[in-house]
């Protein structure tokens, strides 16, 4: 076998030493003067401070995205909205390379993710909502939509520029205005967009980007919105449909999940390890929709396993800005604490533990990737999702225990099927509970199709004509 030399990536992208809070077309710093750093969670190096929004900044930034609302952006034609959503996307593809990079220094996971699947699909995102903006009376939703107002919107680390594309451009591109925290950990793309808006001469107040920790996200909840869109944990999720039972803001729910991936006897097996280990190591196993559970049938486990096994000892983990980089950082110390915690009650409830031996940094947070085998249904491993790179696998030898297995779980965000026969995708899709199915292979995503859960991961749609609903008043 050949061995790769390191190949770093190159270009350094603009850093501030610091950001304030960008509200009305500006940045500023917090009322109460807070700051806090976000590191490289790959060297644990700060890389920049910046303002934490208080309930003071919440208020200002809901009013300025108000005045927008009813002055400006609310008015607007759709034609003319369009041309800003495509003058964003257009700019987001010339800066492609210095976004990756943030992201990757920012968040820990490989360049070759943030490069040919963050940066881009994000991009994708503007493109086909600002594509909608002059057309959303054709949608299919009624015959004169109106846009709801103020949005307030809450996302995690695991894909900060792309939970943000999918945030912000369908709610501009149905005529809404927004008020959106970043997740503590990941500012930092969130930031640059925000610049990116200035350069876009988006009118101020139509975006606001108010980085902090849960309480700025508890804040906005509160604030005088119109509707919330969230992704994140469950637990946050019941907290905020809580928070607004019986006020008219409007919701929607990206949750967790606990995805099956099921292979049958008769699938292309080298193809379904690559879709097993797409499905679970890409971004470190921090995707709601990961393929964290493989159900393989029983007269070909021996083999997957050992091909699988293989396969993921060749998985280069360490400098996310390496190009050959298949496996980044932990995006921080509690998920790696959440993660270690959780993958130790699985060799306690009695399952088998594997991990490639790979030599891991020094520094940073790391964790290698694990394969769990002899894994029963009621073992914790198999029901919690433990969102970083640890696959649990079960066995199964007839096709409705297979669907029996799948469906047992609160949750119901995505799951995918390995098999030559087309007859058998369709019968297990009408069965598997799930917002997504895919088919011999995993994690597609596209601006055009629309994604959400069913059961504890969530309601509401994101993309397509589908998740424009969540955003206008029809
Ligand atoms: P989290 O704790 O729920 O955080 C998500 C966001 O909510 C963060 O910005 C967080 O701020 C904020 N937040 C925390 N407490 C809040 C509160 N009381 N009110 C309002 N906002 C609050 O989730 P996480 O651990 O960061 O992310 C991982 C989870 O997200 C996983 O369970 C994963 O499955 C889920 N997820 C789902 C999808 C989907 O599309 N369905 C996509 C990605 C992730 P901080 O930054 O300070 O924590
Ligand atoms: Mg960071």
């Amino acid at each position: 076998m050949f061995e790769y030399a390191p190949a770093p990536e190159s270009v350094r992208p603009q850093i501030k030493e610091h950001y304030g809070l960008f509200v009305d077309g500006e940045f500023a710093d917090a009322a109460d003067g807070s700051v806090f750093k976000s590191v490289d969670p790959s060297t644990e190096e700060v890389l920049f401070t910046v303002a934490e929004a208080g309930e003071a900044d919440v208020a200002n930034a809901v009013a300025a995205a108000r005045r927008a609302h009813e002055t400006v952006w609310g008015p607007m034609s759709g034609a003319e909205r369009g041309k800003y959503l495509f003058r964003i996307a257009r700019l987001l593809q010339e800066k492609a390379r210095e976004f990756a990079v943030a992201e990757s220094l920012d968040n820990g996971k490989p360049i070759k993710e943030t490069r040919d699947f963050d940066v881009p699909t994000a991009a994708q995102h503007f493109f086909y909502h600002a594509g909608w903006a002059d057309k959303l009376e054709y949608a299919g939703l009624g015959p004169d939509p109106k846009s709801l107002g103020v949005v307030g919107q809450v996302i995690p680390w695991n894909f900060p520029l792309l939970m943000l594309a999918w945030k912000i451009a369908p709610a501009l591109a149905c005529g809404n205005t927004v008020v959106l925290k970043p997740a503590e950990t990941t500012p930092l793309t969130a930031l640059l967009f925000a610049e990116l808006c200035q350069e876009a001469d988006l009118p101020a107040g139509v975006v606001n980007i108010l980085p902090g920790a849960g309480a700025t996200g508890a804040a906005l909840v509160d604030a005088a919105v119109d509707k919330i869109a969230f992704t994140g944990s469950t637990a946050v999720g019941r907290a905020i449909a809580k928070a607004v039972a019986g006020s008219k803001k409007k919701v929607t729910l990206e949750l967790g999940g606990k995805a099956a991936n099921i292979v049958f006897d008769d699938a292309a097996i080298d193809q379904a390890v690559e879709g097993i280990v797409n499905g679970i190591f890409f971004n470190q196993g921090h995707v709601c929709c990961a393929g964290s559970r493989l159900l393989v049938q029983e007269s070909v486990a021996d083999d997957v396993l050992e091909r699988l096994k293989a396969r993921v000892s060749t998985l280069r983990v360490g400098d996310p800005l390496d190009k050959n980089t298949d496996i980044g950082a932990i995006n921080s110390a509690e998920q790696l604490e959440r993660i270690t915690a959780l993958t130790e009650t699985g060799g306690a409830e009695g399952a088998e533990v594997w991990q490639p031996a790979c030599d891991l940094p020094e520094r940073g947070f790391w964790f290698r990737p694990t394969v769990f085998t002899g894994v029963q249904q009621s073992m914790r491993i198999a029901r919690e999702e433990i969102f970083g790179p640890v696959l649990s696998v079960l066995t199964f030898r007839t096709p409705d225990e297979a669907i029996a297995k799948a469906n047992n779980t609160p949750y119901g965000l995505s799951a995918g099927v390995w098999t030559e026969k087309g007859s058998k995708i369709l019968w297990a899709a009408e069965r598997l509970r799930a917002g997504v199915v895919w088919a011999n292979t995993f994690n597609q995503f596209d601006a055009a199709s629309p994604f959400g859960g069913l059961k504890e991961s969530g309601y509401g749609r994101e993309g397509g004509r589908q998740g424009l609903e969540a955003y206008l008043d029809v």
